[in-house]
């Protein structure tokens, strides 16, 4: 019989419950074996691990988080970690291997597979967004759906105090959460790897103030500027103190930070976690190895891991200019 080990890996993101349920569910219908190992890559090394049937995944579709526990496993960066890993896959009989989880987690998956033969397969899991191949990863719409529920709250008090607020939203080191967040909270000013270098910060800076100085002459409404995080050098804080220092410009600092991973899945994330958890195990079916499964548009795609990795997933370049434009027409619209 086919055996299938499952593991999620990295940061959590809401959805991957939804998908350990749809792999195991196709693993019944095709009548193959399903184990899930635990804490990420750690499992695999420590041989923790627990049958998967039905009866496990009930009940979870709805939740945030991981049944099955993530965590960052250093020890897979070590040549004796893959091996290793390998030989509890071996040692179980196990014919393939899928990982949900972000660009770190597949590489584990490249490594381990200079030491084994079976197969590999990838499903994007991370609220960052950051993997070619699949227009949205697991995680990402809840993130988004929860960073601007925050920022309509953040909204409510910065007007009330008249006030500048930078927010910090997650994204590791591309701009998907903050473009998205940015725009559907109307946020005055969005500040990502996409429109700002993080070598060279003056020319935004020196935007950035002359926007809230035209703002605040004109009317006395709150200002949000959305801060990817790892952009600025310092971190929000230092924006603060910059904006104090070279324009006397008070501001309120908010890190959304670890919130942005949680909570109940939106359906989007649900129903994407399940038509790709599906599509995994009808890979194994085709033999395929060393792919992501991702959906581009309405189509559900293999890629190659690789290419997952490595390739380039911009942000989309016409909600870049369209944040441009809108603050384009603002300030022309207050200079008059
Ligand atoms: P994510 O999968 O969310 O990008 P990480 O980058 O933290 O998260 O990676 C998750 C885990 O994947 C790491 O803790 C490690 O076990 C494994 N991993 C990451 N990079 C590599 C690598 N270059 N080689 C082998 N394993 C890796």
């Amino acid at each position: 019989m086919t055996k299938i080990a499952l593991l999620t890996s990295g940061g959590d993101a809401p959805g991957m419950n939804a998908a350990i349920r749809a792999i195991v569910h196709s693993c019944q219908h095709h009548q193959y074996e399903c184990i899930g190992f635990f804490h990420g890559y750690n499992g695999l090394l420590n041989d923790e691990w627990q049958a998967l049937t039905h009866a496990d995944v009930g009940n979870i579709l709805q939740f945030g988080g991981t049944i099955l526990k993530s965590a960052r496993c250093p020890a897979m960066c070590d040549p004796k970690g893959p091996k290793q890993a390998a030989n509890t896959l071996r040692k179980h009989q196990i014919d393939a291997l899928i990982v949900i989880g972000g660009d770190g987690s597949f590489r584990g998956l490249e490594a381990l597979k200079a030491h084994w033969e079976g197969q590999v397969i990838g499903l994007p899991g991370t609220i960052d967004n950051d993997l070619a191949g699949s227009d949205n990863t697991i995680g990402f719409a809840t993130a988004v759906t929860t960073a601007t529920h925050a920022i309509d709250k953040i909204r409510d008090t910065a007007n009330a105090f008249e006030r500048v607020f930078i927010v910090e939203v997650m994204g590791r080191h591309s701009g998907h959460i903050a473009f998205n967040v940015g725009l559907a909270t109307g946020a005055e000013a969005i500040l990502s790897f996409e429109n700002c270098d993080p070598a060279d910060t003056a020319p935004q800076l020196a935007r950035l103030i002359s926007q809230i100085q035209v703002q605040q002459q004109h009317n006395h409404d709150s200002f949000v500027i959305v801060l990817a995080e790892n952009l600025w050098p310092g971190g929000p804080q230092a924006l603060k103190a910059q904006l104090a220092e070279q324009a006397g410009i008070d501001s309120a600092v908010c890190v959304l930070g670890h919130i942005q991973r949680g909570g109940s899945p939106a359906p989007e994330d649900r129903l994407l976690a399940t038509e790709l958890g599906l599509e995994a195990v009808n890979a194994v079916s085709r033999n395929q190895d060393r792919i992501m499964i991702g959906k581009q548009g309405s189509t559900l795609q293999a890629v190659p891991l690789n290419g997952a990795i490595n390739d380039a997933k911009p942000v989309n370049g016409r909600w870049v200019a369209a944040h441009e434009d809108v603050l384009t027409e603002y300030l022309i619209k207050h200079s008059e």
